[in-house]
């Protein structure tokens, strides 16, 4: 650290933001003993539901930090898939089959699945600096200096050998490291809601609705008082959403997109959101000494709930190579982290792009062909768990 000023704080990691990737990332390092600092610009973590399905692979990673256990207990074991034409199955993806001790998916609200990492870190004695805000990076010899906003308008500069923008979609980190973020908007808006309300169908499933007007996922939450089994995530593309969406919208949509039987009733609204969302990937996500995790590296359509778990998966494969450079100066297991954690980013971009396309048809031929084609995947088996298997993320 050469270059460091006189008194200048200084580390070896920073981790801009903790959303469920930077808190992963720093459960991971304090695991092996690396320590960080880490900043996010909100004074507490957003208490709002976001992505509820957490996959097999992400529980198997986060089994070392000891978070399991907890997870478990707050969510709903889901183990079946069904994509659905109103009333008719286009096709099953059962999780059964698949090579995990985790044979489902796990409904838990993000605001859940974030408390519970950041108690594993409170409990370790890690501590996260807030609100404090990543202003910019300048390189300079071994590492990089960053400028901070701390609380009443004081600013700060810190030495840190490595920076890893885990700081969402909108990253300041890469836009200072100049990384591209290439990709597009989605025309449609998504609109999101969890609501209690009567369902015909089975809470051991999340149901994806394709329909000409848009596509719509109807999925069992956890209880929030143990007693009731009624609580659902709904998430769909509308051309245009309320900022809000009312318990008028969410049931306008189950009737047009939903089964055709009567009594599906909405009876109370918890949460809802509208979001415009798009689908870019970051050109790099290691460039010199900044790494990109998360949202700040991909973002896409939250079809099949990839996108916290693909962040989540990313963070946690960076801590031993990130470990190792420190430690060393091995730099060589980043590069190979760099290259497959990109590939696996492209990957999940392509399938929910080409996933959100495929409900959203809207030619009748075209439709036909799709459910022709999807029945027949669902008849072989061999292709029926490689789905499983690449929604749970089971192939990274
Ligand atoms: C309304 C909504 C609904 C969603 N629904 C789903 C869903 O159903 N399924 C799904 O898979 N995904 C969904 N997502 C996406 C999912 O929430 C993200 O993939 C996930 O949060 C990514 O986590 P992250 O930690 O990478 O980024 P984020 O959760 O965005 O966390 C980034 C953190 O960085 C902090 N930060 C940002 N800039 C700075 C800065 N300059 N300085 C310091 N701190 C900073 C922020 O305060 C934040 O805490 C949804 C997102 C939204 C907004």
């Amino acid at each position: 650290m050469d270059s460091v000023q006189q008194g200048m704080r200084q580390t070896d990691v920073l981790i801009v933001g903790a959303g469920p990737t930077g808190l992963a990332l720093r459960l991971e390092l304090e695991r092996l003993g690396i320590a960080a600092i880490q900043i996010d610009k909100h004074a507490a973590g957003l208490n709002t539901s976001r992505a509820a399905v957490i996959h097999a692979r992400t529980l198997e990673v986060l089994e070392p930090c000891g978070v399991v256990p907890d997870l478990l207990s707050k969510g709903v074991a889901v183990p079946d898939f069904r994509v659905r034409d109103r009333d008719r199955i286009l096709l099953h993806i059962s999780f059964d089959d698949i090579p995990s001790r985790y044979r489902y998916a796990l409904m838990c609200p993000q605001n859940e699945t974030e408390a519970i990492l950041q108690a594993r870190l409170e409990a370790l004695g890690a501590i996260i600096e807030r609100p404090v805000q990543f202003l910019s990076a300048t390189e300079t010899p071994g590492g990089l200096i960053a400028e901070l906003a701390l609380p009443g308008e004081q600013k700060q500069s810190l030495f840190t050998r490595w920076i890893v923008g885990c700081d969402g979609g909108s990253s300041k980190v890469r836009e200072q490291a100049g990384i591209a973020f290439v990709g597009d908007n989605y025309a449609e808006q998504f609109m999101l809601a969890d609501v209690h309300m009567d369902w015909p169908i089975s809470r051991g499933e999340v149901s994806l609705y394709f329909s000409a007007d848009g596509l719509m996922v109807v999925a069992p939450l956890p209880e929030l008082d143990g007693t009731s089994c009624d609580r659902y995530r709904i998430v769909a593309t509308v051309p245009s959403a309320p900022a809000t969406p009312s318990i008028d919208d969410i049931e306008m949509l189950l009737r047009k997109r939903g089964p055709r039987v009567a009594g599906v009733k909405v009876k109370a609204l918890d949460w809802s959101s509208s979001f415009n969302l798009q689908h870019r990937i970051a050109s790099q996500v290691c460039k010199h000494r900044t790494l990109l995790c998360g949202d700040a590296a991909h973002v896409h359509s939250p079809a099949g709930g990839q996108g916290m778990n693909t962040g989540i998966q990313d963070a946690v494969a960076l801590a031993t190579p990130l470990a190792q450079a420190i430690r060393d100066g091995n730099e060589a297991g980043l590069t190979d982290w760099a290259s497959h954690r990109h590939q696996i980013a492209s990957d999940v971009v392509r399938m929910t792009h080409a996933m959100t396309q495929m409900a959203t048809l809207t030619s009748q031929m075209q439709r036909a062909l799709r459910d022709a084609a999807l029945g027949l995947v669902g008849n072989i088996p061999f292709i029926h768990r490689k789905l499983a298997i690449r929604l749970a993320e089971l192939g990274n």
